[in-house]
């Protein structure tokens, strides 16, 4: 209803640099959605997960079961303490209903104990697979879906929303099935003890669950916008973090803090309203429920004095009642956390249900072996799925053949990249067709296509891991030989044999202690331990010092040895040797040919490269 308005969110306080109107419509429109969840069937996702652990569901059930058996038990063991243990004046039956008592007492500490162990291993097993399979599925996603759920949002569904999972699955869900439990069979002996006063305890449960629910409902919505709004706080840090020496180069440093503590009070008034609502929540359901109680009691009383009812019998009523008083307000109590739960499922389902839009088809083709390496654009028209009005190619046709280095050069918007990402197809063309080695890629599975790729990005890429680790991600099972030989083969063994702990040493943050040069040689002994037939290198447009220059264009020249390579490129050393140069302009090949060629000609390429590869060009 108008749930869904309430917790779209206000004026975009993260102020997305350059995202686009079309983005952030997109992101609010996604948030929209995850307000809706008014109902708690999202968490119905729980349930396969629950299934794979039978018997400790089976367990889990059972001491649920014995534990509230045992507690409604112990009404009746106070009862006939009340009623026997004292009237009867011998002190032997005295023994009896208490060792009774006790014995009960045992059987509930015992099962009470168990319940507590099965339930949250239960839980927690169900959050590591949940957890688990969050990642695995989030890895397999395209860009598509990033552009319409940021990082910093996808991460803190993998952990705040998890973590609300956890709460529910650990104690919450286990806290409600078991006053659930209690409160059934409460209600049942209470009507087997005295029927009467029983209808008037009935009588004040809609009276009491009114409010609830309606409390209930608001307290969720709350928590959503609640998560939200940290969401948005988190999404903000970490995009500053991660460009940490932007921020501090450009000195806004204040400026960055006052938006993160703007997002950060934002979210902390939605959680104080949170509070408040569930306080008031608190309040109203337990004087609803106590004061109910004390008139049923009252009449109660009234009852014994005239014979009607025993006083034990009172006296298993009135702990019945408080006990299943305290169990209707225990469910009401952790129904805020079961709809907070549920809010948190349904955005971790709006992940688990996003499938990305490169997919294999139902029946991939193979691509041949053993492989040639042959590339091929025919006609390909693309624009990014974030700017649909702006083709990044169009028209675009490339043929390179086996073992043919081709260098792509162009004015910085060109679609020099884009190049890379439809052959790697993380995007599919929406015209015309992208082969490798005779096989349409929309055909193939795209697993198998990046098998046949190995790439070189601009910033290396490179993980915290070790060294090794980090050439090592170039192949699974790559040997130790393996990895060293490409680190020699890309003239990384020298700087890697001097660092403190050799090819072990940990490279820090996407490898930042090494140097540029350094990365750069590291990112292509990845490339070669992958030994794929095509290889793709988007040059580093750093200036480099004339030996770390050399050395990388040693480590290039063994890359590139024997393979197709296509190569976006910013030296002219690299432009000097590529068999042929592919000049790109506005998504087109505009020019093509040998550097000589193509520098008399006195077009696009000539002032390109009088400009970047200045006097040297010339
Ligand atoms: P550079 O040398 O500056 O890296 P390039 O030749 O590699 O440029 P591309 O990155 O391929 O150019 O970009 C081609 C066009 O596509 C540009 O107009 C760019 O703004 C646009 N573009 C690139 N990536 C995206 C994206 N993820 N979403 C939307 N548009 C994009």
């Amino acid at each position: 209803m108008s749930d869904t308005t309430a917790d779209a969110p206000s004026a975009d306080i993260t102020g997305r640099p350059g995202a686009g109107a079309v983005l952030a419509a997109e992101i609010d429109a996604g948030k929209g959605r995850r307000g809706k969840s008014r109902d708690v069937r999202p968490l119905r996702r729980l349930l396969p997960f629950i299934a794979q652990y039978k018997t400790d569901t089976a367990f889990a059930a059972f001491f649920l079961i014995l534990s509230t058996i045992s507690t409604l038990s112990l009404t009746g063991a106070a009862r006939l303490v009340t009623d026997h243990g004292f009237a009867k004046s011998s002190s032997a039956e005295i023994n009896k209903y208490f060792l009774l008592a006790i014995g009960v007492a045992i059987a509930l500490a015992v099962a009470s104990a168990m319940r507590f162990y099965f339930v949250t291993k239960l839980g927690q097993r169900v959050v590591a697979a949940l957890r688990t399979e969050i990642y695995t599925h989030v890895l397999k996603l395209d860009p598509t879906f990033f552009l319409k759920t940021r990082t910093g949002e996808v991460l803190s569904r993998m952990t705040t929303d998890i973590a609300i999972v956890e709460t529910l699955v650990g104690s919450s869900a286990s806290i409600a099935l078991r006053n659930g439990l209690m409160m059934i069979g409460a209600i049942t002996l209470l009507m087997i003890t005295s029927p009467k006063l029983t209808l008037g305890v009935l009588v004040l449960v809609p009276v009491v669950m009114a409010p609830l629910f309606l409390f209930g409902r608001r307290v969720r919505k709350l928590s959503a916008a609640a998560q939200d709004r940290f969401a948005e706080a988190v999404g903000f840090a970490g995009e500053t973090l991660e460009q940490l020496d932007t921020v501090q180069a450009f000195g806004r440093e204040r400026f960055a803090v006052g938006k993160f503590s703007g997002a950060v009070n934002l979210a902390l008034t939605a959680a104080l309203t949170r509070v408040k609502a569930r306080s008031l929540m608190t309040g109203f359901v337990i004087v609803f429920v106590f004061g109910g109680v004390a008139v049923v009691m009252w009449l109660g009383a009234h009852d014994v004095v005239t014979g009607a009812m025993s006083g034990g019998a009172l006296v298993q009523f009135l702990i019945l009642s408080v006990m299943g008083a305290t169990a209707v307000g225990a469910i009401g109590e952790v129904w805020g956390d079961v709809q907070t739960a549920a809010g948190a499922m349904q955005r971790i389902d709006e992940i688990l249900d996003s499938q990305p839009s490169v997919r294999a088809p139902p029946s991939p083709k193979a691509l041949p072996t053993p492989a040639r390496g042959e590339v091929r654009f025919e006609g390909v028209t693309f624009a990014y799925p974030g700017r649909p009005d702006l083709a990044a190619l169009s028209g675009f046709d490339l043929n390179v053949r086996s073992g043919e280095t081709v260098a792509l050069v162009g004015p910085s918007g060109a679609g020099k990249s884009t190049v890379f990402k439809l052959l790697l197809r993380f995007y599919d063309p929406d015209a015309g067709l992208v082969s490798i080695d005779g096989v349409d890629l929309r055909d193939a599975d795209p697993v198998e296509v990046r098998s046949r790729l190995a790439l070189v990005a601009q910033d290396a890429g490179l993980f915290s891991g070790s060294a090794l680790e980090n050439i090592g991600f170039g192949r699974e099972g790559a040997s130790d030989v393996d990895l060293r030989a490409a680190a020699a083969a890309a003239q990384a063994q020298g700087f890697l044999e001097a660092l403190p702990q050799g090819f072990e040493t940990t490279l820090g943050d996407r490898g930042r202690s090494l140097s540029g040069g350094q990365r750069q040689r590291l990112a292509i002994a990845r490339a070669l331990v992958r030994d794929a037939p095509i290889l793709l290198l988007d040059e580093a447009t750093s200036a480099l010092d004339a030996e770390n220059e050399q050395l990388v264009q040693r480590a290039l020249n063994e890359a590139m040895k024997g393979r197709t390579t296509l190569v976006i490129a910013h030296r002219l050393a690299t432009v000097l040797k590529a068999d042929r140069i592919v000049v790109m302009d506005g998504g087109k090949v505009v020019e093509q040919g040998k550097h000589d060629e193509l520098a008399a000609r006195g077009g696009l390429y000539a002032r390109l490269a009088s400009l970047q590869f200045g006097e040297r060009a010339a």
